[in-house]
């Protein structure tokens, strides 16, 4: 299925609290960047739409004249101090993309994108939690009052949707339902502020709940929704309900979150979809990844094509394209390794690829044309071609970055596997980009099980490879902090 997917450069500019505010608009951008290598790589077909303003009318339907008057004409608002008009600006984008999302719909799209909507705390005279303009709530009016179609908003964000209930909830004919953590912000919420004659439910989970209470309680809102019967269903797809993130205490993966935007499209198969993004405070990972693996599962993917996607590996990976994340100091072009691959000791190879064996080239692996000396390889950088026919290969992409971007449950998982290989005799190579951090990095690992010290692995490697091997100080300081293994 063809997403339509609303974005713009502008939208990356959302910051309204400065840098070290949890709400980043880079999060906007890192999944539009990995949704551009899924669509090259011909997993997905994407029809990118730039957004436009809205109009009066539109914020009218959701918001006060005064209000309207203070953000757009004055700059201000609760989210910020003072005057912020590019701030400003930017929240009007976020709404007029929703509104667009309305008539694409009306002009027959069937899954429309706008991840920087369902901005659920904003109220009728004032902004709240991180969110200016009501954009969802205005969609659902402006389809019921102007196309006569039924709306249901699904809000899965951790935080209660405060503001489209309050927005929605004297109408009989629009439908909201929050699946959110109990007792955190805004505070409200609670299952006995439902309204089913006015369609307004909520959903509240105790905090430690997972991938399994999201899916009941989405299979709550299926039920509810059957019987309301929508024409149109609106997923306000927060990814905070992760369990890396940083404002709440849920325990979602990115592919129960899946599962639940499927539950929801698998019984409402022929209607039409808008997703956005609404919170999200890990914007280098699992956000973005939280949001693709949704987006994938409504756009007919299954947990299988979606789990061998490595969506948060592709956004560390994009993201580690960023200098202010990227850990180690880059080494000149003239320190690097001439030789691809090292024997490091007899049957343990230590290596990069060839800047033809990466997926920017899209050709064969040319470098090993004439036959590969391996038996094994162990793959760390997520671009490089995969190993063809008869070689056994283990993949893990990570960004060449902090160790924090590292599942270290994973990373020993690779060294334990190229260890067992090598002791029985295998010919084992590990590589990533150049061939010396990341490729560094396991191979000390292995070397650690074969009873070197993690001083005496660095310098074997250094002394076989390249001096500059392992310069990502962070690794270096990892390795010297493990625990010896036995
Ligand atoms: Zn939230």
């Amino acid at each position: 299925m063809k997403i339509d997917y609303i974005d713009t450069n502008s939208y990356y500019d959302w910051q309204p609290g400065g840098e070290n505010h949890p709400t980043q608009g880079r999060r906007y951008k890192h999944a539009t960047r990995v949704l551009q290598q899924l669509e090259n790589e011909g997993v997905v077909e994407v029809n990118y739409v730039t957004p436009r303003g809205p109009f009066l009318e539109e914020l009218e339907l959701v918001h006060s004249d005064e209000y309207i008057q203070q953000v757009l004409s004055d700059g201000e608002c609760d989210e910020w101090s003072g005057s912020k008009p590019d701030q400003s600006a930017i929240a009007a984008m976020f709404f007029g993309g929703t509104m667009l999302a309305v008539e694409m719909v009306q002009g027959g799209a069937q899954l429309v994108v706008n991840l920087p909507g369902a901005k659920h705390h904003a109220m009728r005279t004032h902004s709240s939690g991180f969110c200016v303009f009501a954009d969802f709530a205005a969609a659902g009016i402006r389809f019921a009052d102007t196309y006569g179609k039924r709306v249901a908003i699904l809000d899965i964000d951790v935080h209660h949707g405060d503001g489209t209930e309050s927005l929605l909830k004297d109408r009989t004919d629009l439908f909201s339902f929050s699946i959110h953590e109990k007792g955190i912000f805004p505070g409200t919420g609670k299952v006995d502020e439902s309204n089913k004659t006015n369609w307004i439910f909520n959903r509240p989970l105790k905090s430690g709940s997972g991938d399994l209470e999201l899916q009941n309680a989405v299979q709550d809102f299926v039920e509810a929704a059957l019987e309301f019967k929508p024409d149109v269903i609106m997923i306000a797809g927060g990814a905070d309900g992760h369990y890396s993130d940083p404002l709440a205490n849920l325990e979602y993966t990115e592919i129960g979150f899946a599962r639940a935007a499927r539950l929801v499209k698998e019984a409402f198969p022929d209607l039409t979809f808008i997703f956005s993004g609404a919170g999200g405070y890990t914007p280098d990972d699992f956000t973005p990844a939280m949001w693709l693996s949704a987006i994938l599962a409504l756009a007919g993917k299954s947990d299988e094509e979606i789990i061998n996607l490595e969506i948060v590996e592709r956004v560390r990976t994009v993201v580690s394209k960023r200098g202010d994340l990227y850990a180690p100091q880059w080494v000149s072009a003239d320190q690097e390794p001439k030789e691809l691959h090292t024997e490091i000791l007899p049957g343990l190879f230590m290596g990069g690829t060839a800047d033809d064996d990466t997926i920017e080239y899209a050709k064969p692996l040319s470098t090993f044309e004439h036959g590969i000396p391996f038996d094994a390889v162990v793959t760390l950088y997520s671009w490089a071609q995969p190993m063809p026919w008869g070689i056994e290969e283990l993949r893990y992409g990570f960004a060449d970055a902090k160790m924090s971007h590292i599942d270290e449950v994973r990373l020993h998982r690779l060294a334990e596997w190229a260890y067992a290989r090598w002791q029985e005799g295998k010919k084992v190579l590990i590589r990533c980009q150049a061939g010396m951090n990341r490729s560094g990095l396991v191979s000390a690992l292995v070397l650690m099980r074969a009873d070197y010290s993690a001083e005496d692995a660095i310098k074997l490697l250094r002394d076989k490879r390249s001096e500059v091997v392992l310069f990502n100080d962070a690794y270096v300081d990892y390795l010297i902090g493990l625990e010896p293994k036995n």
